[in-house]
């Protein structure tokens, strides 16, 4: 009995055995198609500004001994 899967990119039924090298995927293009998907989400950050770090920081006279 052959197990059967989708390629996780192009939704083909791809046959879960040694001869397909490629599995889940259907074939190697899918395989870096999703390779390259997954990285493209790993950098999607939020246009986010970086934060100033010393904005709102107190400096000057703090009272550090009690
Ligand atoms: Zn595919």
């Amino acid at each position: 009995m052959a197990t059967v899967v989708k390629c996780p990119t192009c939704r083909r039924p791809v046959e879960w055995s040694a001869e397909s090298v490629y599995r889940p995927f259907c074939s190697d293009r899918c395989r870096l198609i999703d390779l390259g998907a997954w990285f493209s989400e790993q950098h999607k950050i939020p246009d986010d500004p970086q934060e100033d770090e010393r904005l709102g920081a107190p400096h000057g006279d703090v009272p550090e001994d009690p």
